[in-house]
């Protein structure tokens, strides 16, 4: 996706500057205080399509199959994340329901699908409707998708549950382990100032398209 020049204004400085196009895998930086403007991600669209893909695939596989199987005292235990959470709920702890489901389910499924949704709209020019309110959702939800901080909660667990059971660590477990590391490749691999300019482009496409029908 080629960059043009555009006009920008400094967060730092406020200056408002015409920055000339930048290549891929380098940076702009602002004229007069040099903080980072943006950065044009080599690889451009495709790069963040494919990891959000192969992240979707992970993460619907995390979430279908066990995290791991427990035995304790001759009971057999075997549960999803979801599962979990519920569990915490039907046991009367709704808010530790919520804790563990929110950040590591719900907020990461909507920062995903979102993502694919605004990608896929830009990368094969599809006008979507609502993807600048999906694009700015995702932004406000970032924050609060966690699954790295459960991972560390579950590990945290398996050491504790070690010492009363035996655990057979499930596929769900290694399925969410690649999903963190996706996770944090895909939004790496993302520049927010590239998916606004990618659709500012699908726009000003479209509305050229339309005054060429309308007049
Ligand atoms: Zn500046």
């Amino acid at each position: 996706m080629g960059q043009k020049e555009i006009l920008f204004v400094c967060h730092e400085c406020d200056a408002l500057q015409v920055v000339p196009a930048v290549e891929p895998g380098h940076d702009a930086n602002c004229l007069r205080c040099k903080s980072h403007l943006f950065r044009n991600p080599r690889g451009g669209i495709d790069k963040p399509l494919a990891l959000v893909i192969a992240l979707m695939i992970a993460f619907v596989i995390a979430n279908l199959h066990p995290i791991m199987d427990l035995t304790i005292v001759g009971v057999k235990l075997s549960t999803t994340i979801t599962g979990a959470a519920y569990i915490f709920w039907q046991s009367g702890s709704p808010e530790l329901a919520a804790i563990v489901w929110l950040p590591s389910v719900l907020i990461p499924g909507l920062i995903i699908a979102g993502l694919f949704y605004v990608l896929f709209s830009i990368r094969f020019q599809r006008n979507w409707p609502y993807t600048k309110p999906i694009l700015v959702l995702i932004g406000r939800l970032q924050p609060w998708g966690m699954m790295d901080v459960f991972l560390l909660g579950i590990l945290v667990s398996m050491v504790k549950l070690a010492a009363l059971s035996s655990i057979i660590v499930g596929i769900g477990f290694y399925a969410f382990v690649l999903g963190v590391l996706l996770y944090a490749a895909t939004l790496a691999s993302l520049d927010t100032h590239t998916l606004w300019e990618g659709l500012k482009g699908l726009q000003s496409q479209t509305d050229s398209r339309d005054e060429f029908a309308n007049g």
